[in-house]
C-alpha cells in the first residue's frame, strides 16, 4: 500500500468527517461542530467532532484523532484494511 493512497484516504475522510462518524454516533450540531455520545467511554455528549479540522475529540476519556483512528477503534481493523475500504468508497485507486 502506497503512503500517497493513505494520505489521499486520510485527507478525503477528513473532509467527510461527519458522514463517517454519524453512522456510528448520533450527532447534534452545536455551532460549526457536532456532539454525540462518546461510543469509547460512554458518556453522554463529550464527544465532539470538528469538520473545520477533520478530527474527532472525547472530552471524557480524551480518545481522539482523525477519521482512520475512528474507524480503527470502532471496527478492530487494521490502518491497511480501513485504508483499503475507503479507497473503494471514495473511488480513490
Ligand atoms: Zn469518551
Amino acid at each position: 500500500m502506497s503512503e500517497a493512497l493513505i494520505e489521499k484516504a486520510r485527507t478525503v475522510s477528513m473532509t467527510d468527517i461527519h458522514n463517517i462518524v454519524s453512522d456510528y454516533v448520533h450527532l447534534t450540531a452545536r455551532g460549526k461542530d457536532y456532539h454525540g455520545d462518546c461510543p469509547f467511554c460512554k458518556q453522554n455528549c463529550t464527544f465532539t467532532i470538528a469538520p473545520k479540522f477533520g478530527m474527532f475529540y472525547c472530552f471524557g476519556c480524551r480518545e481522539g484523532g482523525d477519521p482512520i483512528k475512528f474507524l480503527r477503534l470502532m471496527t478492530n481493523k487494521n490502518s491497511e484494511e480501513i485504508v483499503t475500504e475507503l479507497s473503494v468508497k471514495y473511488n480513490l485507486a
